[in-house]
């Protein structure tokens, strides 16, 4: 089931080609390096997309890059670079951000600037078909033309015409009219068009670039909820219009990323950016606090929740390292059936979270549930036999890894910045003093290395280490 915001109700999933999903992700508006509240859209439809994918969904996922508009060109100006040096520099950048986060790479991200010939055509099929017209170079939509405005905000027109909403433009004929098409002011940028020159406005910008990737209907159309009015019920507009046919099947829009309480944005000073997060608290930590609510709740980003995020996935980790040290076995060992059962009993309450409208705390809830399981078993055994241990290895990999995108094959890296190498042999140098009786020192081994987080277990049939849950 999948909340759609056009019916305001959740809805059985099905594509419109059978085995295939294709979706639309509205994407950055490059003019500054995005910060945690972008993350948080751009991670939870990644969630999104990892899931179907799971599921043996064939996903095609577009994502346009907004790299025209008022922000962009004032920017641009501000630092004395062209709109294509500025766009350029912040596109590589959220590339980057997006990688640090294991956000899957889109399979095409659209520059508006590369399309604006299509655009143009666009706005003159929607001029000739009586929905858009032309003020002094400019080339207005109007939304009285369109009987089903307002169908996926709930906005009426009657009350834009009061001009509560938007701003008046004494071009438009009704206040809530809006632009497609901007003549060129001195000093910026501009392209030739037939009303003149001049820039496209941002709505028409996605309307073109899924309809040229994906079709004129496709499954899956996602954003912050700050885009469901205007930038989306416009899309509607615009697109339903010129092509006769429904843009989205489904609409899907996350709830704010808020601090200390209050919605954090690029105007309100309030924010992070990821990379500074990345570098303060660790790309994962903040990929497992992103998804620590579900997409449609708002999230508080603070030093208790994101120290808590950062608890959990070590949690998480350190068990499955644990799990991951035992000794392979060739024959099974007790308990081995019980905790067979236990991973598919994971793999199905993760997926009937997953399936009721993508709830991520809920699936996490199930991981928890089975980490406790496994550091049952694992803590009161010495070893697995391998095919119980490929089989627990396999699900949590495709569940955690796949799915959620937290990596659990850290071992072979470092955690908290230390190598589990090392830690082995500073281990065996310890159990080499402890046969020589000098217990005095391989205490005071043990009791540096407990500091720094470890938990070291001495047992007849040798030392065994696992990190502080
Ligand atoms: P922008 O670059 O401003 O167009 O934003 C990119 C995406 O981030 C859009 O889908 C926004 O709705 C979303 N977004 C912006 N701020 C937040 C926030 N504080 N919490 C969640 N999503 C946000
Ligand atoms: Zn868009």
């Amino acid at each position: 089931m999948v909340y759609n915001t056009l019916t305001k109700r959740k809805e059985p999933f099905h594509p419109l080609r059978p085995g295939e999903v294709r979706i639309y992700v509205c994407g950055p508006t490059v003019y500054d390096y995005i910060h945690i509240g972008n993350a948080r859209s751009f991670v939870a439809f990644d969630v999104v997309r990892r899931y179907l994918e799971y599921k043996g969904f064939k996903v095609k996922f577009v994502s346009n890059i907004t790299d025209v508009d008022d922000k962009t060109i004032r920017r641009a100006k501000e630092l004395n670079i062209t709109l294509q040096q500025l766009g350029e520099l912040y596109t590589e950048a959220y590339f980057e951000d997006l990688k640090a986060l294991r956000v899957k790479k889109a399979d095409v991200n659209p520059r508006a600037t590369q399309h604006i010939g299509e655009m143009i055509a666009l706005i003159e099929k929607l001029i000739e078909k009586g929905y858009a017209y032309v003020v002094e170079g400019n080339v207005y939509y109007d939304v009285t033309k369109f009987p089903e405005y307002g169908k996926l905000s709930g906005v009426k027109v009657e009350s834009l015409i009061k001009g509560a909403r938007v701003e008046v433009d004494p071009n438009k004929r009704n206040p809530a009219d809006f632009a497609l098409w901007k003549s060129r002011k001195p000093g910026e940028p501009f392209w030739y068009s037939p009303w003149g020159p001049g820039r496209p406005g941002w709505h028409i910008e996605c309307s073109v670039m899924s309809s040229i990737y994906l079709g004129e209907t496709f499954d899956i159309h996602a954003g912050g909820k700050d885009l469901i009015f205007p930038h989306h019920e416009n899309e509607i507009a615009q697109s339903e219009a010129a092509s006769g046919k429904p843009l989205a099947r489904y609409w899907l829009h996350n709830e704010w990323l808020t601090i200390n309480g209050e919605k954090m944005s690029k105007s309100l000073g309030n924010f992070i950016t990821v990379r500074d997060a990345v570098s303060k608290y660790g790309a994962q930590t903040l990929r497992m606090f992103l998804i620590s609510a579900h997409y449609r709740s708002p999230i508080d980003f603070n030093e208790r929740t994101i120290e808590q995020a950062r608890r959990n996935l070590e949690k998480i980790r350190s068990s499955i390292q644990a799990f991951r040290r035992l000794r392979e076995l060739e024959t099974q060992v007790e308990g081995e059936k019980e905790l067979l059962a236990h991973v598919e009993d994971l793999r199905r309450r993760f997926e009937e979270a997953m399936d009721d409208d993508f709830n991520t705390p809920k699936a996490l809830a199930a991981i928890f549930d089975f980490i406790s399981e496994l550091n049952e078993f694992t803590g009161s055994r010495e070893g697995v036999s391998r095919e119980t241990k490929g089989r627990v290895l396999k699900v949590i990999e495709e569940l955690l890894d796949g799915v959620l995108g937290i990596e659990t094959k850290v071992e072979e890296k470092e955690v908290q910045g230390l190598s589990p190498k090392l830690v082995e042999l500073i281990l065996e140098v310890r159990n080499v003093l402890r046969r020589r009786r000098d217990y005095e020192t391989a205490d005071f081994i043990r009791s540096k290395l407990e500091e720094l987080g470890f938990v070291i277990e001495d047992s007849a049939s040798g030392t065994r280490w696992k990190f502080k849950g």
